[in-house]
């Protein structure tokens, strides 16, 4: 043997902090015990405890997308990865495609329809807006596209679709398949899959779900899935084909090897959603969410999307002249053990509020965290009616818990 194995390999033990940094960004957000606890177990992928998991999971999906009959896939994949299989599958090569781009994932489905040869017309909506519904239409009427891709919450820029349910009306008004990314916003904001009539909605664990990253979830309507089946042409991509992929979710076949132990996790974290209600699940993101913009607003800090475009799951929040953000960041890492994103581009920082982050404990130390760090680096804040604004806004209804 002519490779030597590496030596002076330290373990994780000596690699990872020995005070997990509470993680409060654009995701991955902290995954709950019995998520983590599903994610250690390995079981055969086609035996009949694997078939009850998946009918589980795929129930569970249907609940949570807000769907009688979707069809729901998994994807051992990320978010992306789901993007691309609602891609691949829905685009016919040299159809047309109208993006609504508010940003970088919104953006990255264009560029994923754009690989699969289809004719793609980009509506870019300005910085700190919400898509308008007329200027949609105008370009359906236009450019009379055949699929439709959307962001129901824009990560990047922090920015909500708030009339998406009337967007996904028009494009079906002139018979336009329409492709959502829910990844940041399932489970934390209503979604109604349904009644919204939407073709394709995709989710990732690590967002919304509270769950791991890597696994993901799909669900097409009963027209998207006709769509598929009515194909004649082979899709470029094998592991993403629905077709395919069906052969493993309804038909207890094999497609590839599935990624059981994610496959556990999710449907541990679709569990927990279920047993907490959507209704009351969304009720404890809005609260906490505006929980905390009221306390950040309360210190003297200004948001970065003003309130009729805002999202709630990521709040962008402006980095105050005089501090950058990657200071910003490493203070309220090394010194509090908070970690919070950056942004792309504009001096902001992001606060994640999906999931296990909309808890009154981990709200109480992020803001805390937050603004010390802030009065830390020589701007002063007030950081005492930061946290009053939050403590009030939280219990001004029951309490996050
Ligand atoms: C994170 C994210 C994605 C991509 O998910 P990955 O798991 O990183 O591929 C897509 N869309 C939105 C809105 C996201 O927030």
């Amino acid at each position: 043997m002519q490779i030597q194995a590496p030596t002076g390999l330290l373990s994780l033990d000596n690699i990872l902090p020995d005070e997990p940094l509470l993680m409060m960004g654009a995701g991955p957000v902290p995954i709950p015990a019995r998520v983590a606890a599903a994610n250690g177990i390995v079981i055969n992928h086609l035996g009949d405890t694997m078939a009850q998991i998946i009918e589980q999971v795929k129930q569970m999906s249907r609940y949570v997308f807000q769907t009688q009959h979707g069809h729901i896939l998994g994807v051992a994949g990320p978010g992306s990865a789901a993007m691309e299989m609602a891609i691949a599958n829905l685009v016919v090569p040299k159809s047309k495609v109208l993006s609504i781009c508010n940003g970088f994932f919104s953006s990255r489905l264009a560029e994923m329809a754009a690989r699969v040869d289809a004719d793609v017309i980009r509506l870019l909506v300005p910085e700190g807006e919400s898509a308008a519904p007329e200027i949609v239409e105008e370009y359906i009427v236009k450019h009379q596209p055949q699929v439709l891709t959307i962001v129901q919450g824009e990560t990047s820029s922090t920015v909500c679709n708030h009339a998406l349910a009337n967007i996904a009306a028009i494009a079906k008004k002139h018979n336009c398949l329409v492709v959502v990314d829910a990844v940041c916003t399932l489970s934390t904001m209503p979604f109604e899959m349904d009644n919204w009539g939407i073709d394709a909605v995709i989710t990732g664990g690590q967002k919304g779900l509270s769950c791991i990253p890597g696994v993901s979830l799909i669900g097409f309507s009963k027209q998207a899935w006709e769509h598929i089946l009515a194909r004649k042409d082979q899709l470029k991509h094998w592991c993403l084909d629905a077709k395919l992929a069906d052969q493993f979710w309804y038909k207890k076949s094999y497609h590839y090897t599935a990624p059981v132990s994610g496959i556990l996790a999710i449907h541990e974290a679709l569990r927990l959603v279920c047993t907490e209600t959507l209704e009351l699940r969304c009720e404890r993101h809005a609260r906490s969410s505006q929980a905390l913009q009221a306390g950040i607003e309360a210190m003297g800090l200004h948001l970065h999307v003003k309130p009729e475009a805002r999202l709630n799951s990521v709040v962008g929040i402006k980095v105050p002249d005089g501090i950058q953000s990657p200071e910003l960041l490493r203070t309220l890492s090394s010194r509090y053990k908070v970690e919070i994103s950056g942004s792309f581009g504009a001096n902001i920082v992001r606060i994640g509020q999906m999931g296990e982050q909309c808890r009154a404990h981990n709200l109480f130390r992020t803001l805390h965290a937050f603004g010390a760090s802030i009065n830390l680096l020589g701007q002063q804040l007030d950081l005492p009616a930061g946290m009053a604004a939050l403590e009030s806004v939280l219990d001004r209804h029951a309490v996050v818990d």
